[in-house]
């Protein structure tokens, strides 16, 4: 990896050699993935990028931490769609806004960005097997990319996780183990074994070339954008790793010449579970909170990337704002009515933020705004019909569809 100098820890600076099995540093911080970006201004510019035919997250290579001869994964993870939004830009009353639709990835989240990096890096640390402990996109994310490269998985969720995305598991194959007990339970034993079988780690928290892989979501918004900088990212906030990695993305265009200033990232959490917007709101050290959100995905009383996602917001002169419940089921229908957009409770919640920020006065109606949907909607189907109400049921006769439609005040 000419592209790679070292690893760093973000917390007490010390230096690693960037081998595949990199964990945390021995002070317990995490590391982050250092590049030479003199070497890769040789490699990629605008002109390079608006050549290249493969529509995935590994046309990025040069800013990417793989050896240059490992086979890229065969799912097809990333290049989803942005969508321009004026609809939805003219109902929240905002100068122009774009959806970046990451449910449309292979298993439907933008996780899969992560994962296809895990199975990459597996490969080059000669594992067979990878495991990982998660309640839903990384653990589902994880078994379907393992399974198309003939790699298996072990996955330990808690007793809770949610039927859309253990079904996923079961599907691709995956040994699946319920942990009796709390998440935290759950994350501790996927460690004792990692550490017993000698397993390919997949926990984001742990793993620094995970978040490397998220980082593809902002080069691809950007690239997409034909490079016009917009003026705000907004994103759904859980462990954290998903905002730093878009802000990596952005200082790493940045820092190849591919665009001259950086946007503003908006990071959204869910009232009933924002330490990481807490900490920005009051300027305090982030402290642990309840998981009191419909929002799985995001709901992290205890993120596991917050000194690099505090970073990201900070550095960005980013703005924090909190939705409630409500709030991110209405952002569900608005995006599914406006946009055809159908995204998970936690895939909407940065859609909810703006709408949110634009109404608390915190972002400028005349900006140009991102919203990424994260994950979604088929994989939450209860959510989805809390937030948009069952359909009318009538006998198979005219005079009962009369009578519905007046009921529900429908004049076709
Ligand atoms: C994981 C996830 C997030 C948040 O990512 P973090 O890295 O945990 O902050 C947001 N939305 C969806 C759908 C996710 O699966
Ligand atoms: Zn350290």
């Amino acid at each position: 990896m000419k592209n790679v100098t070292h690893a760093k820890c973000v917390r007490c600076g010390a230096e690693y050699e960037a081998v595949p099995g990199l964990t945390t540093c021995t002070c317990g911080g995490m590391l982050d993935i250092q590049y030479d970006y003199g070497y890769i201004r040789t490699l990629v510019s605008r002109e390079t990028l608006s050549g290249c035919r493969d529509y995935s997250m590994w046309r990025y290579r040069p800013f990417l931490p793989v050896e240059p001869d490992s086979p890229p994964t065969p799912l097809r993870v990333g290049w989803s769609p942005l969508y321009p939004a004026p609809r939805l830009a003219q109902v929240l009353g905002l100068k122009a806004l774009y959806i970046k639709d990451d449910g449309q990835n292979p298993t439907s989240s933008l996780k899969d960005r992560a994962s296809a990096m895990a199975v990459v890096k597996a490969r080059e640390a000669g594992a067979d097997t990878i495991a990982c402990s998660s309640t839903g996109n990384a653990a589902s994310s994880l078994a379907g990319n393992a399974a198309a490269a003939g790699l298996h998985t072990y996955i330990f969720v808690p007793a809770r996780a949610p039927k859309g995305k253990v079904a996923q598991l079961m599907i691709f194959g995956a040994t699946v183990i319920t942990v009796d007990g709390s998440y935290e339970d759950t994350f501790e034993l996927s460690k004792a074994a990692i550490d017993r079988w000698g397993w390919y780690n997949r926990n984001a928290a742990i793993n620094p070339y995970l978040l490397e892989g998220k980082k593809t979501v902002t080069l691809e918004i950007l690239e997409q954008l034909g490079w016009q900088v917009p003026d705000y990212i907004a994103l759904s906030v859980g462990d954290g790793c998903t905002i730093a990695g878009a802000w990596k993305g952005l200082k790493d265009l940045y820092a190849a010449g591919l665009i001259d200033r950086l946007p503003r990232l908006i990071s959204v959490q869910a009232e009933g579970c924002c330490p990481l917007n807490r900490a920005i709101q009051t300027g305090e050290p982030w402290s642990p909170m309840e998981e009191n959100t419909l929002a799985d995905s995001i709901a992290v009383g205890v993120p596991r990337n917050a000194d690099k996602a505090l970073m990201a917001i900070r550095e960005s002169q980013g703005v924090a704002v909190n939705v409630s419940d409500g709030e991110i089921l209405a952002a569900m229908r608005l995006l599914g009515r406006t946009c055809g957009v159908f995204g998970e409770p936690a895939g909407v919640t940065g859609t909810a933020g703006v709408k949110k920020a634009l109404e608390l006065g915190l972002i400028d109606p005349a900006s140009t705004v991102v919203s990424v949907v994260t994950g979604n909607g088929l994989k939450d189907v209860a959510n989805g019909i809390q937030a948009a109400g069952e359909p009318m049921l009538v006998r198979p006769d005219m005079d009962c569809l009369l009578s519905a439609f007046a009921q529900h005040s429908i004049t076709p």
